[in-house]
């Protein structure tokens, strides 16, 4: 069993279609060039009833990856904001990972992209834990990565873009053939940069620290949750350049991500951070994110979208 919802339906082109109709050709630009942008996240089972995280924010970030790459979607993000509901409702699910995803279609050859539609599909899936189910709890064992991310103006970071991703299977492939769940990447400059599909967080001395934009990151919508609850709960937050050997004598590190949530680092390169196992402070940053996502704690920054 894999995380598809083969007897479900899936938008496509406007439309609510059955899963094994949504195809493309062989011919289309995306599959040539990777002249694709999309999302990730996640509905959540709440108290209330199912509910999108930061669904406009996603959505919102949908559109800017697309801008960058002059990609005009032709729908307004009302629209794929009520597709991703849709979808969600259609397929009967309590709790899914939805995924939008814009590309360039079937048109001509050439790297020259304009000449291609620009196609529109929403998918929802069961997605359990990204790093697996004990990974919230135990931590992970991660290692930095001998691959490094895209160095500016190559690649935008901040274009959620499919291209993007060749690099993060390196980073990943590399991590999990030599027995690690995920790798670190440094940016272009030798410092900390983010995870494959993840950003990271480090705590040392009580205060948080996570890498800028600078850094060749993707602008995370977990990185900007946490921060927010982070200072909400009178801890320093500091974007700053961090280089890779603070990695290991910090006290606590931490992913976050729509997948991956806020999953504990437990040792980098075979390095045990802190204690070895989840610290206090990622502990206590997770209870008030799945409180939110559970409805326990209140959604005071309009957070969730009921379906
Ligand atoms: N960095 C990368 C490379 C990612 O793929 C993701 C997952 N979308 C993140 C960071 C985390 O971003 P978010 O919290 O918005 O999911």
């Amino acid at each position: 069993m894999n995380e598809f919802l083969e007897n479900g339906k899936i938008w496509f082109r406007g439309e609510l279609i059955n899963w094994p109709d949504a195809k493309i050709h062989v011919m289309s630009h995306v599959l040539h060039y990777g002249s694709a942008v999309f999302e990730g996240f996640r509905c959540y089972k709440t108290k209330k009833g199912s509910a999108i995280f930061r669904l406009k924010d996603h959505i919102r970030r949908l559109f800017d990856s697309a801008k960058i790459y002059r990609m005009t979607i032709p729908f307004p993000p009302a629209v794929i904001e009520q597709a991703c509901i849709d979808v969600v409702k259609v397929n009967n699910l309590e709790e899914a990972y939805l995924r939008p995803i814009v590309f360039r279609g079937y048109g001509s050859l050439g790297v020259y992209p304009k000449n291609n539609p620009i196609e529109v599909a929403v998918a929802a899936v069961c997605w359990g834990k990204y790093l697996g189910e004990e990974a919230i709890k135990v931590g992970v064992d991660v290692r930095v990565s001998s691959w490094t991310r895209m160095r500016p103006n190559t690649h935008p970071a901040l274009s959620k873009s499919s291209s993007n991703y060749m690099n993060s299977q390196l980073i990943n492939l590399e991590a999990r053939a030599d027995g690690y769940v995920e790798g670190i990447a440094l940016d272009a400059n030798g410092y900390v940069s983010e995870g494959s599909g993840e950003n990271i967080f480090l705590v040392r001395d009580e205060v948080i620290y996570t890498p800028p934009l600078a850094s060749s990151i993707l602008h995370g919508i977990t990185r900007d949750s946490v921060i927010k609850l982070a200072r909400e709960m009178s801890y320093k937050v500091e974007e700053t350049f961090i280089p890779r050997e603070l990695l290991y004598i910090a006290d606590e590190v931490f992913f976050t991500g729509s997948a991956a949530e806020v999953s504990p680092i437990k040792s980098i390169d075979r390095i045990p951070i802190g204690s070895g196992r989840r610290g206090p402070i990622t502990e206590k940053i997770q209870k008030r994110f799945f409180g939110i996502l559970a409805g326990e704690i209140e959604d005071k920054y309009k957070w969730l979208t009921f379906i």
